[in-house]
Order: C-alpha cells, then structure tokens, then sequence
C-alpha cells in the first residue's frame, strides 16, 4: 500500500482514464484533464474508429474489475476473412486455440471507461488544455490560449497520457540529452461503412476482421454493434493509386470497381463519405526518456505512438499500466525505482511493437493473399500442434500473450529464417507434414 499522494492525469482517452481508476483504486486522489468536450456529449456518429482488443488489454481491464463490462460491448473475431478481386472469401482462423481479438469502438468504450473511473470519485475537468508543464515541481499550466493567461496548478505527480503530439513529452523534449524522433508513413487512411441490412443485422460475416489486400493499399471492415461495420481505407497520399489520384467521384467508384467490386452493394454511399470524411496520416514516435525525477511520467501514446497494423497501440498503452503497477506493488512508496524500472522495462518493448507494426502492414496488405504465406501459416500450425512448448507463432505471441514484446520480435525472427529454410524444402508445397520437416524445425530450434 502507497502513501496517498495528488496525482494529475493529463488526457482522458483510453488510457488517461484506465490509469486513472487504477490510481484511484490504490488510494490517492486523481484529477484528469483533457483539451477536449467531455466524450459523453458528443455526437460521433459518422466517425467511429474501431479497435481490436487483444489478451494484453483485456488483462489490464480485468485487472482493475472492469472487463467484463466491457465484454458487453465488444464483438469477437475469431478469423480473418480475406477477400480476393474475384469475391471468394477465405477464412483464416486466428490463434492456436480458438482465441478470438474483439471489436470495439473506441468512443463508446472511451465513454464507459470515463464512467467507471468517476463513479470511483476520480474527477475529471473537461476542455482544459495543458499548455506546459514544471518538471521539477509538478505544475501544470491550463488556459484558453498559448498566449495566457494561464491557471497555475501543483500536484505531487503528474502523468502525461495526451497521446501522440502530447504537451508533457513536449516540455521533456526541452531537456538536455532527451531522444525524440517521429515518422509520418506516406500512406493516409479514410473512413468509410457497410451500414446493417433493415433488420440490423450484419450483411458479412460479422465474426472476422474482414480485409480486402490489394499490395500498395487495403480495406478493412470491423463489426460494429448495431449491425454495421466501420471500414479503413489504408492508401498511399501520391502515386498511381492514392489520396492525390482519387479527386472525383467518378475516380473512387471506379478505383473501387476494380479492386473492390464486392463492396458495391455494401458500401452505399461510398463517394459521399469518402470526401465528406478527413484523410488522417499515420505516425510513429519514439522517445527517452519516459519519466522526470520521482514527479512526471509519459504513457500509453505520449510514450510510443505506433501505426495500426498490429491492433496494439491501446493495447500496449494498457500493458504500461498493469506493468507499472506490478511495480507499485514490488516498490511502494520509492516512486523514483518505480518510475525508472518503468520506462527500463518497457522502452524496449514499446520500440519492439513499433517495429513489428510497421513490418505488418506488408503482411496484412500482400501476404495475406500470398498462397506462399498460407503455407508457411499452416506448417507453423501443424508443428505448433505437435510441440506446444517449442513454437508459438509471432502473431499469438503479440495478441494471445503476455510475453514481452521485444521476445516476440526476436523470437520472431528466428522462426522467420527457419521457415525460409522450410519453404526451400524440394515439393513442399505437395508434402509438408512430414519428419523431414519436423526434424528440420527442431534441429534449428
Ligand atoms: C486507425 C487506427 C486504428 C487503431 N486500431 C487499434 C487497434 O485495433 N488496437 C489497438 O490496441 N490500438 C489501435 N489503435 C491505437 C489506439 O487508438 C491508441 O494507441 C490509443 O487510442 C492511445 O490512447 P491514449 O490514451 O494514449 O491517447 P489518445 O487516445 O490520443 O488520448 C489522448 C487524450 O489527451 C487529450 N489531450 C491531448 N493534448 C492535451 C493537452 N495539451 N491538454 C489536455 N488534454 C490533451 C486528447 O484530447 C485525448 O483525449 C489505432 C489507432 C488508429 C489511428
């Protein structure tokens, strides 16, 4: 048990307010503030990203005794379901055992989570923007303008969950010998929808993480509740087949008739949404250090932004937070072990994720269609079966585990030069469940 102390949060998305109930819970008083109109009031209907929830967020739910309120709104999605030019759909099961990522959409589990955390008595001040920050003594300054004038508030730690372009790494940047780098892609996404049938029901599987991979560019669809699916639209900004090329209505319903003919029925208004909805870019940043002293710490995006291709983002957000109370628990009071063996610990997985997100959309985009690629998925299945303990394949590793990031990436690499190995193998596209294979697999291990 802590010593209570005053905490301010700043940032109440996803993991702003997670973290917010956790600290609550073990006892000290927690004031969140964010820029932004308290999320219960908004209207976003038109704008609905979706998320896949995976093994590391639901811990970190379940950890604090939300997550089963949270399963009620969640969808679950036990296989990929691929969807060639031609519209066949193959199914690709997720997971050794059955496991499934869930969908969920990240407004309405942002709204429920800031629920939970104030019926717990953490309070939260809305349309308060965080201008800069005194490390050392753990001020933070709030107004309507950069200019001033600026209301002048102390706590005893202050922690920066505001996400991607956050203000508190802002002022961290500001010291000597502090890292930061950031890197845009050159590929932008758009929101688009497959809206229910008129009975609200799903007009496509609504169990699988629906993609359509054409290479350069891919479309997603992820299930909502109420029978739609939220759609991405991942596309390069120049070139041949990009932001810049689609300018008309007649250039979209034509680039989707060719590379998405089967989407004509679901997405109705497809050239309405696709100018009427924002092109959004997609970034990277790494940064060190996480933590000032024993008085401020960066988490969830602030820390490491990542690109969607792996579904972590939220979900590594969430594992910072069951880790850094693992260390509560180890540490009690001594908040500067705490905060060092924090950003030690999770540094070299936040880069890890980083790297593996930035890998996956190749994967999610050109090899998921790849019969290469299903190959190598199903000799990794047969041999997982026969030798639980000796191969766990990467994608399980990073979605159905807890096991470190950065294991999975390097672990991840090994298996990757084996199975390059495999794939030489004389006929095995005819005959891979063989002891050959299985000796070849081991010996290497
Ligand atoms: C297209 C897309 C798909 C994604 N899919 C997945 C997925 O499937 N699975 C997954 O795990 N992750 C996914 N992610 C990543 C996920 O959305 C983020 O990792 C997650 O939302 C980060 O949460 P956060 O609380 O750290 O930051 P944010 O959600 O960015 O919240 C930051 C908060 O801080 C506030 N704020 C910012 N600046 C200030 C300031 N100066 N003063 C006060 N308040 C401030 C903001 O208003 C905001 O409320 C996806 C991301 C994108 C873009």
């Amino acid at each position: 048990m802590q010593q209570p102390v005053r905490i301010a949060i700043v940032g109440s998305g996803l993991v702003g307010s997670l973290l917010a109930l956790y600290l609550k819970k073990a006892g000290h008083e927690v004031h969140v503030f964010d820029r932004s109109e308290d999320i219960r009031e908004i209207d976003f209907s038109g704008r609905s990203i979706n998320l896949a929830m995976s093994t590391r967020g639901w811990k970190a739910l379940d950890g604090v005794g939300i997550g089963d309120a949270i399963r009620e709104i969640a969808i679950p999605m036990d296989k990929r379901a691929i969807h060639a030019v031609e519209g066949d759909i193959a199914y690709q099961k997720y997971g050794m055992e059955g496991e499934s990522i869930y969908s969920i959409s990240r407004g309405e589990l942002n709204r429920m989570m800031i629920d939970l955390t104030e019926k717990e008595g953490v309070e939260f001040f809305f349309e308060k923007k965080i201008w800069d920050v005194k490390l050392s003594e753990g001020i933070i300054y709030i107004g309507e303008t950069e200019r001033g004038p600026w209301e002048e508030l102390k706590y005893d730690k202050i922690f920066g969950a505001d996400g991607a372009f956050s203000k508190v790494r802002n002022r961290m940047q500001k010291q000597n010998r502090f890292d930061y780098q950031q890197h845009f892609l050159n590929i932008g996404y758009k929101e688009l929808k497959i809206e229910a049938n008129g009975l609200g029901k799903h007009l496509i599987d609504k169990n699988s993480f629906h993609i359509w991979p054409r290479g350069e560019f891919m479309l997603i669809a992820l299930p909502n509740l109420e029978g739609s699916f939220t759609c991405t639209l991942f596309i390069p900004f120049e070139g041949k087949y990009s932001i810049e090329s689609l300018k008309e209505e007649k250039d979209v319903i034509a680039f989707f008739e060719e590379f998405f003919p089967d989407t004509k029925e679901l997405i109705p208004n497809l050239a309405r949404d696709f100018f009427k909805n924002p092109t959004s870019s997609l970034v990277t940043t790494q940064c060190f250090p996480w933590t000032f002293e024993d008085k401020v710490a960066l988490i969830g995006d602030a820390a490491h932004a990542i690109v969607p291709f792996y579904g972590q983002g939220m979900n590594a957000g969430f594992e910072d937070i069951t880790q850094l109370f693992d260390l509560i628990q180890e540490h009690g009071d001594d908040w500067l072990r705490i905060f060092k063996e924090y950003e030690q610990l999770r540094k070299p997985n936040a880069d890890a994720i980083a790297e593996l997100s930035y890998r996956n959309f190749i994967e999610m985009s050109t090899k998921t269609a790849d019969p290469d690629f299903l190959l190598r998925k199903k000799i990794e299945a047969w041999f997982t079966a026969r030798h639980p303990q000796k191969w766990l394949p990467l994608y399980d590793r990073v979605t159905f585990s807890h096991k470190p990031y950065r294991e999975a990436l390097e672990i991840g690499d090994h298996q990757k030069s084996i199975m390059d190995e495999v794939m030489l193998l004389p006929g095995i596209s005819e005959s891979w469940q063989t002891a050959e294979v299985e000796n070849l697999i081991l010996s290497k291990l």
